[in-house]
């Protein structure tokens, strides 16, 4: 029997399939900005807006890049970055620094509207609430979800955002000190995600039970970790551990 107390997730393409909703954010924000700016910079007599969409996502996105070169501390805090680069966009265009900052931030606001509506898989919520029943759940993503706004945040009373700890996966530090807020040992926990880099490996050597999510082939596993193609399979991973589900 294993004395199995907690289990960690990973959310994006653990829970759901992260890359339609990253891809609808990403031009749906920057869209959402240069539909409202054009008619505000009017009113104002500013100058007009020159980039177009694909250019001016290009120049954000290479700003991004720079950022995260120039502030290394900083290269897991997506939402940050996002917000530095977009300010300085703005006021390359042209803006004062102040509304160049209210834009981004409004800009980021609708980042965030649009990030949140990820699909989770169809098992994932019977299996989270079946799971906190027996066991203390937690959330540890790499990635600028709102952590209160997604589909299950309801689930995990403990969550985590690496990035913006500046500590992004596989960094130990987001793993223990979600293990110090459930008050479980790394050996009576288990961290299930589908990266092995950022997910299997940081947990294997914290002498956590890993189970990667993943259909590529593997022959053989260290001990300790575990793979499964889909989060539904889990159950029967917990069944081969003895552990209650
Ligand atoms: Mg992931």
């Amino acid at each position: 029997m294993t004395s199995l107390k907690a289990i960690t997730f990973d959310l994006d393409d653990t829970l759901w399939d992260n890359s339609g909703v990253m891809a609808r954010t990403e031009t749906g924000h920057y869209g959402w900005l240069l539909e409202k700016l054009p008619a505000w910079l009017a009113e104002r007599r500013w100058p007009s807006w020159e980039l177009s969409v694909e250019a001016g996502l290009e120049d954000y996105l290479k700003r991004r890049q720079r950022l995260a070169t120039d502030v290394p501390e900083r290269r897991g805090d997506f939402t940050w970055l996002r917000l530095r680069a977009l300010e300085a966009q703005l006021e390359a265009q042209g803006l004062p620094r102040s509304a160049a900052a209210l834009w981004a931030a409004a800009a980021m606001n609708e980042f965030h509207r649009l990030r949140v509506q990820v699909t989770p898989h169809p098992e994932a919520a019977d299996l989270l609430a079946a799971l906190g029943r027996r066991y203390r759940l937690a959330a540890i993503t790499n990635g600028n979800i709102h952590l209160k706004r997604h589909p299950l945040s309801g689930y995990f009373p403990v969550a985590i955002a690496a990035g913006e700890l500046l500590t992004p996966k596989p960094d130990p530090k987001a793993f223990l000190t979600a293990l110090a807020r459930l008050d479980v040992a790394p050996q009576n926990a288990m961290h299930v995600g589908d990266s092995w880099e950022e997910d299997i490996v940081p947990a294997n050597q914290l002498g956590m039970h890993a189970v990667w999510i993943s259909e590529a082939r593997s022959t053989a596993l260290p001990e300790g970790v575990h793979q499964i193609a889909h989060i539904k399979e889990l159950p029967g991973v917990l069944a081969r551990l003895n552990a209650p589900y």
